[in-house]
């Protein structure tokens, strides 16, 4: 049996992820006391192995298994276009859409002068170098309605357009101040395909 200093550390490392208070933590962690062993072995082993297997696409910064994120090895995607957002779960978002069919890419984060983020933070670089080598005609930045998004888009829309890509933004109807992960679908893939020239 476990004894009540394992719980509590069970309970401690539940408690540190995200949306989960005390007693969310508490009603997983007897649910996994009351589990058998195999179905908690599972759950633990998948951690293991996503920690262990997932890394960044050496292309997009999306997660990956391989080198390349499934999208980046996807030959039927449009590799005409790049589609630019802060972190892997918004490719999540506007992939579930439906209305997209190009590549993304990475940034890692946002601009934010507060958090001392500046571009040389993000993966900026790794984006302009692929705008010289890959066949890219439209960038579409599809940052946060936030002022960090807007500040990222601004400053993109300024250091693209001089290389003669079209750069675009997803159309307003966001909330603003709201992440795209929690946009839903529809309003999510209207604001794609009505999205601005910058
Ligand atoms: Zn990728």
């Amino acid at each position: 049996m476990a004894s009540n200093q394992d719980l509590q550390r069970l309970l401690d490392e539940l408690g540190r992820l995200p949306g989960i208070g005390p007693k969310s933590a508490q009603r997983i962690a007897y649910h996994l006391l009351e589990a058998d062993a195999e179905e908690a072995r599972r759950l633990a082993q998948a951690i293991l192995d996503v920690k262990e297997h997932v890394h960044f696409c050496s292309r997009c910064f999306n997660y990956a298994t391989a080198d390349e994120c499934p999208i980046c090895m996807d030959s039927m995607r449009d590799r005409t276009r790049i589609c630019v957002v802060g972190e892997p779960r918004d490719v999540t978002a506007i992939e579930r859409t439906g209305s997209y069919h190009g590549l993304y890419h990475v940034l890692g984060g946002v601009i934010s002068p507060m958090d001392k983020i500046g571009p040389e933070q993000l993966h900026i670089r790794e984006l302009l170098m692929r705008l010289g080598e890959e066949d890219i005609q439209e960038v579409i930045i599809a940052t946060n309605p936030n002022i960090e998004g807007e500040t990222t888009a601004s400053y993109l829309a300024r250091t693209i357009k001089p290389l003669g890509v079209t750069v675009s933004r997803l159309a307003s109807g966001l909330p603003v101040g709201g992440d795209l992960e929690y946009a839903d679908e529809l309003t999510l893939g209207r604001a794609i395909e009505a999205r601005r020239a910058l």
